[in-house]
């Protein structure tokens, strides 16, 4: 991908500080990412930042799934369920690679949240609403059947089970692979810039004041409109835009634990039932099984989100509780994640029961904020968001043309490939080359969901890193792609966000973080302070994976 290396940053914010856009975009996880891509393919002159790394606020912590939208039927939110349904649809046709059917069991327990009829009626009208594939549709079995997909369950209390459809995803390569492909339109990007102020003209918004985190500069954008798309941030900048009446967000507090897929083997995916009436997911993932998620009210700090002994008890105790023989205690727990939904108050609500609908906030001077709405949802909140960013430019000049809304058919980097066949026979050829390489086949599906076609590019490399050992070469290989093609500028950029390593691969993480950082210093040209102060962050993200307070 054309101008997006590490080394081209200086270039970018140049750019950012002489050119005048139509529209600036503060926040660089799915919501924001979804923003730009789609202002840019309609010809605006588009930017971004982002304070910390693309996705490393909730666009990296979440369950990971493109939903169909099964919650919503149960709210009878019916036009939603439609919605989301064909949303999901198009997301998978963008990046087959990325966002992969999963089928998710429902356990039919004695006393549990579905029984059979309501179950087998509801999934109908959901495969109908949410236009399911006639493949992935609604299948209901009986409890012998039911164990044989999944032996792990309770037999005792098992009633049968049923199987709809869902789609699995990596949050923060979908988000990374949105800013790429957005990057390729124009919209100049950038991670590590912090909008720190707006400057007015007249009780209007004219620009952004910015900050360069990672050396300490200020510099300024200028910009006809400014969009929040800050997730659990959006109110803090309402406020420094004097605009925070009205509604207002209520963050809660989601977590996932990570455990070794041999201490919990499951054989599928599975949504059940946890003892308070909430459920929750295990789904397995590579060498992994991970577990989510909790909801609970948040009000501490948004930039170091935690997960407590109290989130992990209450996630393996609801494992415990309906896999009887598992008994998972902490030390089973490899890894973990812990992120924020930004979504609106509603007064009287629990956590569990506010809505996932997404909000637009407009200020008289002009700042237009977006928040609430899930990973699903990017592509139809962007195209609200940027329907009325066009229809302010169209205002303040009639005699411009911008294109309408055209996302739903620009295939994602990495792509294209033709569906889900496509992908299986791209992995056949990756399995391929690894065996040349001496390599664990296992890493086909790994590379392919992470990078799609662009893995030809990592095995390229691989070809000029003289590193014996197998592993520590494929990790070295990606680095250099990433370094070359995804704007990475911390170590934890790459081993926590871009591959994914601290969650689903920690033993990995352990082996190649050292080589990692020294490779990163010696491109960067790091002093020992700069070097020292990465050792910390990569050896702190990774006590707080597993050892909880
Ligand atoms: P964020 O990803 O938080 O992005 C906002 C960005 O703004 C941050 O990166 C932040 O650093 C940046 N920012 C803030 N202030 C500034 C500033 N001043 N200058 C520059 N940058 C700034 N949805 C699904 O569809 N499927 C799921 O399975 C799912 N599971 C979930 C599970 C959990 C536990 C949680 C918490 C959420 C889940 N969601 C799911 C919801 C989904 O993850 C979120 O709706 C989505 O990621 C929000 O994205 P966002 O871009 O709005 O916010």
């Amino acid at each position: 991908m054309e101008g997006f290396a590490s080394n081209s940053r200086k270039e970018l914010i140049e750019k950012q500080k002489s050119t005048a856009y139509d529209v600036v975009i503060i926040g660089g996880g799915i919501t924001g990412a979804g923003i730009a891509l789609d202002a840019a393919a309609r010809g605006l002159k588009t930017a971004l930042v982002e304070k910390r790394d693309f996705a490393s606020g909730t666009s990296s912590k979440s369950t990971k799934l493109i939903h169909g939208g099964l919650r919503y039927l149960k709210q009878f939110e019916i036009a939603l369920v439609r919605e989301v349904g064909r949303e999901r649809a198009i997301v998978h046709r963008l990046a087959p690679h990325l966002v992969r059917s999963e089928r998710m069991l429902l356990p039919l327990i004695k006393g549990g949240t579905f029984g059979k009829y309501s179950t087998s009626l509801g999934l109908m009208v959901y495969d109908v609403l949410a236009g399911v594939e006639r493949v992935d549709q609604r299948k209901m079995y009986s409890k012998e059947e039911t164990l044989e997909k999944e032996p792990l369950l309770p037999e005792d209390i098992l009633e049968g089970g049923a199987i709809y459809a869902e789609y699995r995803t990596d949050d923060a390569r979908l988000t990374m692979e949105i800013i790429k492909t957005a990057r390729a339109f124009g919209a100049d990007c950038i991670n590590y810039v912090k909008a720190t102020e707006f400057i007015y003209k007249e009780d209007k918004i004219t620009g952004l004041k910015c900050e360069e985190v990672l050396d300490g500069t200020a510099y300024e954008i200028n910009t006809n409109w400014v969009v929040s798309a800050a997730g659990p941030w959006v109110d803090e900048l309402r406020t420094q835009n004097k605009s925070r009446h009205g509604k207002r967000l209520q963050l809660t507090k989601g977590v996932h634990l990570v455990v070794d897929h041999h201490r919990f083997p499951l054989r599928q995916a599975i949504y059940f039932d946890v003892p308070d009436g909430r459920m929750i997911f295990a789904i397995p993932r590579g060498k992994t099984t991970y577990i989510g998620t909790t909801d609970t009210l948040f009000d501490e700090d948004k930039n170091h989100v935690l997960t407590t002994r109290d989130d992990a008890h209450y996630l393996l105790d609801a494992v415990n509780h309906t896999f009887k023989d598992r008994k998972l205690t902490l030390d089973d727990v490899k890894s973990s994640w812990a992120g924020l939904r930004p979504l609106i108050y509603e007064e009287g609500k629990s956590a569990s029961e506010l809505s996932r609908k997404d909000e637009i906030f407009e200020s008289l001077t002009g700042l237009i904020s977006i928040a609430g709405g899930k990973l699903t949802g990017y592509r139809k909140m962007a195209e609200k968001v940027v329907n009325l960013v066009s229809q302010k430019v169209n205002q303040a000049n009639p005699k411009r043309k911008i294109k309408s809304c055209k996302t739903d058919k620009l295939v994602l980097s990495g792509g294209p490939f033709d569906g889900h066949k496509g992908v299986k026979a791209y992995e056949k050829e990756v399995k391929e080359i690894l065996n040349q390489y001496d390599l664990d086949i296992s890493y086909a599906h790994y590379l392919v969901s992470n990078y799609g076609r662009q893995t030809e590019y990592i095995f390229e490399l691989m070809k000029g890193i003289k590193e014996k050992d197998g592993d520590l070469k494929l990790a070295l290989a990606e680095l250099d792609y990433c370094l070359n093609h995804e704007f990475i500028f911390k170590g934890l950029d790459f081993l926590e966000r871009r591959t994914g390593k601290l969650y689903f691969d920690i033993d990995s993480f352990r082996k190649v973080k050292d080589q990692v950082l020294e490779t990163m210093k010696e491109y960067f040209g790091w002093s020992p302070e700069r070097f020292k102060q990465e050792q910390e962050e990569v050896n702190q993200a990774l006590q707080e994976a597993y050892n909880f307070k």
